[in-house]
Protein backbone atom coordinates (compact mmCIF):
# COMPACT_ATOMS: atom_id res chain seq x y z
CA UNK A 1 0.00 0.00 0.00
CA UNK A 2 1.29 3.45 -1.31
CA UNK A 3 1.09 6.22 1.33
CA UNK A 4 -1.88 8.01 -1.31
CA UNK A 5 -3.42 4.64 -0.76
CA UNK A 6 -3.36 4.31 3.03
CA UNK A 7 -4.82 8.04 3.06
CA UNK A 8 -7.43 7.17 0.93
CA UNK A 9 -7.99 4.01 2.90
CA UNK A 10 -11.57 3.70 4.52
CA UNK A 11 -11.66 0.45 5.75
CA UNK A 12 -10.22 -0.06 9.11
CA UNK A 13 -9.86 -3.96 9.13
CA UNK A 14 -7.20 -3.41 5.75
CA UNK A 15 -5.57 -0.61 7.17
CA UNK A 16 -4.81 -2.26 10.79
CA UNK A 17 -3.79 -5.28 8.67
CA UNK A 18 -1.59 -2.80 6.50
CA UNK A 19 0.17 -1.46 9.64
CA UNK A 20 0.89 -4.60 11.20
CA UNK A 21 2.59 -5.97 8.05
CA UNK A 22 4.58 -2.96 7.77
CA UNK A 23 5.64 -3.78 11.69
CA UNK A 24 3.60 -1.15 13.70
CA UNK A 25 4.67 -1.29 17.30
CA UNK A 26 3.09 -1.50 20.51
CA UNK A 27 3.16 2.41 20.84
CA UNK A 28 1.13 3.32 17.93
CA UNK A 29 -1.97 0.78 18.69
CA UNK A 30 -1.62 1.45 21.82
CA UNK A 31 -2.05 5.17 21.60
CA UNK A 32 -4.90 4.13 18.63
CA UNK A 33 -6.12 2.03 21.41
CA UNK A 34 -6.19 5.62 23.66
CA UNK A 35 -7.72 7.51 20.68
CA UNK A 36 -10.30 5.08 20.47
CA UNK A 37 -11.57 5.35 23.94
CA UNK A 38 -12.06 9.39 23.89
CA UNK A 39 -14.70 8.23 20.60
CA UNK A 40 -16.62 6.86 23.33
CA UNK A 41 -15.47 9.07 26.19
CA UNK A 42 -19.11 9.99 27.12
CA UNK A 43 -19.65 6.52 28.04
CA UNK A 44 -16.57 6.99 30.39
CA UNK A 45 -18.57 8.26 33.18
CA UNK A 46 -15.67 6.94 36.14
CA UNK A 47 -13.19 9.60 36.28
CA UNK A 48 -10.75 6.82 37.16
CA UNK A 49 -11.20 5.08 33.38
CA UNK A 50 -10.91 8.86 31.65
CA UNK A 51 -7.45 9.20 34.29
CA UNK A 52 -6.42 6.16 33.18
CA UNK A 53 -5.97 7.05 29.23
CA UNK A 54 -5.05 9.91 30.11
CA UNK A 55 -2.22 8.77 32.03
CA UNK A 56 -1.82 6.40 29.40
CA UNK A 57 -0.85 8.43 27.14
CA UNK A 58 1.27 10.42 28.72
CA UNK A 59 3.53 7.43 29.58
CA UNK A 60 3.70 6.93 26.24
CA UNK A 61 4.73 10.22 25.42
CA UNK A 62 7.82 9.96 28.37
CA UNK A 63 5.43 12.81 30.67
CA UNK A 64 5.20 10.31 33.38
CA UNK A 65 6.46 7.04 35.01
CA UNK A 66 5.32 3.83 34.44
CA UNK A 67 4.61 3.52 37.97
CA UNK A 68 2.03 6.57 37.78
CA UNK A 69 0.69 4.40 34.46
CA UNK A 70 -0.25 1.37 36.94
CA UNK A 71 -1.65 3.15 39.44
CA UNK A 72 -3.79 5.23 36.98
CA UNK A 73 -4.77 1.09 35.52
CA UNK A 74 -5.67 -0.40 39.04
CA UNK A 75 -7.80 2.45 39.71
CA UNK A 76 -9.52 1.67 36.47
CA UNK A 77 -9.79 -1.87 37.23
CA UNK A 78 -12.12 -1.39 40.20
CA UNK A 79 -14.31 1.18 37.82
CA UNK A 80 -14.32 -1.35 35.26
CA UNK A 81 -15.48 -4.00 38.03
CA UNK A 82 -18.13 -1.63 39.66
CA UNK A 83 -19.48 -0.88 36.21
CA UNK A 84 -20.13 -4.23 35.65
CA UNK A 85 -21.85 -4.77 38.65
CA UNK A 86 -24.45 -1.88 38.33
CA UNK A 87 -24.84 -3.23 34.44
CA UNK A 88 -25.75 -6.43 35.63
CA UNK A 89 -28.00 -4.99 38.18
CA UNK A 90 -29.57 -3.02 35.83
CA UNK A 91 -31.03 -6.38 33.80
CA UNK A 92 -33.18 -7.06 36.42
CA UNK A 93 -35.01 -4.28 37.54
CA UNK A 94 -34.46 -0.93 35.13
CA UNK A 95 -35.48 0.44 31.69
CA UNK A 96 -34.46 -0.37 28.25
CA UNK A 97 -32.41 2.66 28.30
CA UNK A 98 -30.86 2.42 31.50
CA UNK A 99 -29.82 -0.87 30.79
CA UNK A 100 -28.19 0.28 27.44
CA UNK A 101 -26.27 2.73 29.28
CA UNK A 102 -25.31 1.03 31.88
CA UNK A 103 -24.00 -1.75 29.27
CA UNK A 104 -22.04 1.37 27.61
CA UNK A 105 -20.65 2.35 30.57
CA UNK A 106 -19.66 -1.21 31.31
CA UNK A 107 -18.24 -2.10 28.34
CA UNK A 108 -16.14 1.65 28.07
CA UNK A 109 -14.67 0.97 31.64
CA UNK A 110 -13.71 -2.29 30.30
CA UNK A 111 -11.46 -1.28 26.97
CA UNK A 112 -10.11 1.49 29.12
CA UNK A 113 -8.62 -0.56 31.68
CA UNK A 114 -7.33 -3.11 30.01
CA UNK A 115 -5.97 -0.66 26.94
CA UNK A 116 -4.26 0.89 30.15
CA UNK A 117 -3.13 -2.03 31.27
CA UNK A 118 -2.11 -4.22 28.73
CA UNK A 119 -2.57 -1.87 25.36
CA UNK A 120 -4.05 -2.26 22.33
CA UNK A 121 -6.16 -6.51 21.82
CA UNK A 122 -7.82 -7.90 19.62
CA UNK A 123 -11.91 -7.51 19.87
CA UNK A 124 -11.02 -4.04 20.90
CA UNK A 125 -12.53 -2.82 18.49
CA UNK A 126 -16.01 -4.17 18.90
CA UNK A 127 -16.15 -2.87 22.21
CA UNK A 128 -15.66 0.36 21.54
CA UNK A 129 -18.37 0.45 18.81
CA UNK A 130 -20.97 -1.42 21.14
CA UNK A 131 -20.00 0.85 24.00
CA UNK A 132 -20.91 3.99 21.52
CA UNK A 133 -23.74 2.31 20.40
CA UNK A 134 -25.45 1.43 23.31
CA UNK A 135 -24.38 4.87 24.77
CA UNK A 136 -26.36 6.53 21.94
CA UNK A 137 -29.43 4.11 22.86
CA UNK A 138 -28.94 2.80 18.91
CA UNK A 139 -28.81 -0.55 17.89
CA UNK A 140 -27.65 1.34 14.27
CA UNK A 141 -25.01 3.69 14.55
CA UNK A 142 -23.28 5.61 11.92
CA UNK A 143 -21.14 2.82 10.52
CA UNK A 144 -20.06 5.09 7.71
CA UNK A 145 -19.11 7.71 10.24
CA UNK A 146 -18.04 5.54 12.76
CA UNK A 147 -15.62 4.10 10.32
CA UNK A 148 -13.66 7.41 9.34
CA UNK A 149 -13.09 8.45 13.09
CA UNK A 150 -11.44 5.29 13.72
CA UNK A 151 -9.22 4.77 9.98
CA UNK A 152 -8.66 9.03 10.88
CA UNK A 153 -6.98 7.90 14.18
CA UNK A 154 -5.30 4.78 12.92
CA UNK A 155 -3.48 7.37 9.96
CA UNK A 156 -2.95 10.28 12.07
CA UNK A 157 -1.07 7.64 14.73
CA UNK A 158 1.03 5.50 12.37
CA UNK A 159 3.29 6.34 9.16
CA UNK A 160 5.99 4.56 7.97
CA UNK A 161 6.22 7.07 5.01
CA UNK A 162 7.88 9.85 6.92
CA UNK A 163 11.45 11.24 6.88
CA UNK A 164 12.63 10.02 10.01
CA UNK A 165 14.48 10.95 12.40
CA UNK A 166 13.46 14.83 12.04
CA UNK A 167 16.28 16.82 10.69
CA UNK A 168 18.60 18.13 13.25
CA UNK A 169 17.59 21.75 12.66
CA UNK A 170 13.96 21.71 12.77
CA UNK A 171 14.00 20.76 16.12
CA UNK A 172 14.25 24.14 17.71
CA UNK A 173 13.89 25.06 21.24
CA UNK A 174 10.14 26.81 20.05
CA UNK A 175 9.16 23.95 17.94
CA UNK A 176 9.52 20.89 20.45
CA UNK A 177 7.82 23.26 23.09
CA UNK A 178 5.29 23.34 21.03
CA UNK A 179 5.08 19.80 20.21
CA UNK A 180 5.46 18.98 24.26
CA UNK A 181 2.81 21.57 24.83
CA UNK A 182 0.44 20.18 21.79
CA UNK A 183 0.79 16.39 23.35
CA UNK A 184 0.90 17.37 27.39
CA UNK A 185 -2.46 19.36 26.95
CA UNK A 186 -3.84 17.84 23.78
CA UNK A 187 -4.23 21.22 22.64
CA UNK A 188 -4.25 20.65 18.33
CA UNK A 189 -5.52 23.78 17.94
CA UNK A 190 -1.42 24.61 17.87
CA UNK A 191 -0.52 22.50 15.09
CA UNK A 192 -0.54 25.18 12.71
CA UNK A 193 1.58 27.14 14.77
CA UNK A 194 4.08 24.18 14.80
CA UNK A 195 3.97 24.17 11.59
CA UNK A 196 5.10 27.85 11.67
CA UNK A 197 7.89 26.93 13.80
CA UNK A 198 9.08 24.30 11.22
CA UNK A 199 9.02 26.60 8.75
CA UNK A 200 10.99 29.04 9.64
CA UNK A 201 13.50 26.04 10.97
CA UNK A 202 13.47 25.25 7.06
CA UNK A 203 11.39 22.78 6.81
CA UNK A 204 9.79 22.41 3.45
CA UNK A 205 8.18 18.61 3.98
CA UNK A 206 4.96 19.91 1.97
CA UNK A 207 3.42 15.66 4.04
CA UNK A 208 4.41 17.36 7.17
CA UNK A 209 3.38 20.79 6.74
CA UNK A 210 -0.11 19.63 5.36
CA UNK A 211 -1.01 17.36 8.47
CA UNK A 212 0.07 20.19 10.62
CA UNK A 213 -2.55 22.34 8.78
CA UNK A 214 -5.30 19.87 8.49
CA UNK A 215 -8.21 19.15 9.99
CA UNK A 216 -8.15 15.42 10.08
CA UNK A 217 -8.70 14.19 13.45
CA UNK A 218 -5.45 14.41 15.81
CA UNK A 219 -4.43 12.39 18.95
CA UNK A 220 -1.93 11.78 21.20
CA UNK A 221 0.58 9.80 18.93
CA UNK A 222 0.06 12.31 15.95
CA UNK A 223 2.95 11.20 14.08
CA UNK A 224 3.99 14.69 13.06
CA UNK A 225 4.29 15.43 17.09
CA UNK A 226 5.85 12.61 17.67
CA UNK A 227 8.56 13.22 14.72
CA UNK A 228 9.45 16.83 16.54
CA UNK A 229 9.71 15.17 19.85
CA UNK A 230 11.88 12.24 18.86
CA UNK A 231 9.16 9.81 19.99
CA UNK A 232 9.06 7.58 16.57
ZN1 LIG B 1 -2.02 14.54 13.52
Amino acid sequence: MTRAEWLACDNLLELLSTARQMRAGKRPLLLFGCGCCRLAWDALTDERSRSAIDATELWAGGFISSRRRAVAAKAADAARIEAAAAWERSRQDRSSSERMKAHAVSLAAHVAFHVSKSGYYDGFIGQVRSAMGFWAMSTRPDETRERERFCGILQDVFNPWRQQPAPGEWLTTTAVAIARQIYAARDFSLLPVLADALMDAGCEDADVLAHCNSTEPHVRGCWVVDLVLGRC
